[in-house]
């Protein structure tokens, strides 16, 4: 039997590009849905040829916009998974959402054809970052995606953009309060990074300090009621996304579509995939063990060290660095003071 797979499903279409978007999407008001869906199905039959009837615990459709697809068409594609795949029975299936282009009907048409988890880009609460940041939605379009998401009682997590120009602790210190108080028990919290090539790379923004950015990070934590449990991401005990955690954990996972990146396990071999076909070529377990430790390592489980990871590890910076490093049964990870230097302590920590 081989091994269990994760599925991420790429969809590259958004209404507009949001300013600061460096995401492999296009901003396209009619995609080609039929085309589009078919060149999808023609990949998950792809890989079941390769990989069997593989058993799937969850499916995650990112994008762009998924929740720009129209509802039968998601079904189309979820029909073909259980064609090919034992999708497991209690499978987590999250769909992310634009609050601009998902009214309740819609949603229940999603939740009937599977979906029990939704990840909404709200990104602020507030209608005039909102503008700022090119969005397509208002904050009270946000506020009623994720309410009539907890009401149908699908797990709902909210994605929050911060560090934006002129923003201070205090302001993310409300972005909390009023997470807080909608009470979701998932949550993304991101700071703001301008990417070149983007509106916002090109408009020399007056952006937070480094300092106060790293106030900010510390301000969340303090101020949140989910703890968190990556770098970026915050739950309820038992909330966390299962999908992301299990590839952050080093579980082999598909990447179907355009800017889809997936690492199959075959035949005791990882491979490096790209959606679309662009490429699948193996590659060496030391270079697989890296990742584990650059995903792991933004967790607070960790990673697992096990002899494949010990093969690549500097063991002696590990074992003397007891500030920002820890070692709990068959795990390490950072420390709070680790997860502020996190780049360099990877950097630090690999061979
Ligand atoms: S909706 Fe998401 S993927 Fe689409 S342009 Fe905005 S940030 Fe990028």
């Amino acid at each position: 039997m081989n091994t269990p797979h994760n599925i991420y499903i790429h969809v590259p279409f958004c209404v507009a590009k949001c300013r600061y978007c460096a995401f492999f999407s296009r901003a396209l008001r009619a995609p080609d849905w039929d085309t589009y869906t078919d060149r999808i199905i023609d990949e998950i039959g792809h890989f079941s040829g390769i990989l069997g009837r593989i058993s799937v615990p969850t499916v995650f459709f990112g994008g762009g916009t998924p929740s720009l697809m129209p509802p039968k068409k998601f079904a189309t594609i979820m029909d073909a998974i259980y064609k090919h795949f034992d999708v497991a029975p209690y499978a987590e299936i999250t769909i992310e959402a634009n609050p601009g282009t998902l009214d309740n009907k819609k949603l229940g048409e999603f939740c009937a054809a599977g979906v029990n988890r939704m990840s909404v880009g709200a990104q602020s609460l507030d209608d005039e970052k909102l503008k700022f940041l090119g969005r397509i939605h208002n904050a009270y379009d946000a506020r009623q995606l994720i309410d009539n998401g907890m009401r149908r009682g699908i797990r709902v997590s909210a994605d929050f953009i911060y560090g934006l120009p002129g923003e201070s602790v205090d302001d993310v210190i409300k972005i909390c309060d009023e997470i807080n108080r909608i009470g979701i028990t998932h949550c993304s919290l991101y700071e703001l990074t301008i990417e070149p090539n983007t509106p916002f790379g090109k408009m020399n923004l007056d952006m937070p300090t480094n300092d106060t950015m790293a106030e900010m990070y510390i301000a969340i934590q303090n101020n949140l009621k989910l703890p968190r449990y990556e770098v970026s991401n915050y739950a309820q005990d038992g909330f966390e996304c299962r999908h992301n955690q299990n590839v952050w954990d080093g579980e082999p996972y598909i990447g179907i579509g355009n800017g889809a990146a997936g690492r199959i396990f075959l035949d005791a071999t990882w491979y490096e995939e790209l959606g679309g076909g662009k490429m699948f070529k193996p590659m060496s377990n030391d270079a697989r063990a890296i990742e584990r430790v650059i995903t792991g390592m933004r967790t607070m489980r960790g990673v697992r060290t096990d002899p494949e990871l010990k093969k690549i590890l500097n063991i002696e910076f590990a074992k003397s660095h007891n500030d920002v490093l820890m070692f709990s049964g068959d795990r390490m990870r950072a420390t709070d003071a680790g997860i502020l230097v996190l780049d360099n302590l990877i950097e630090k920590l690999v061979k």
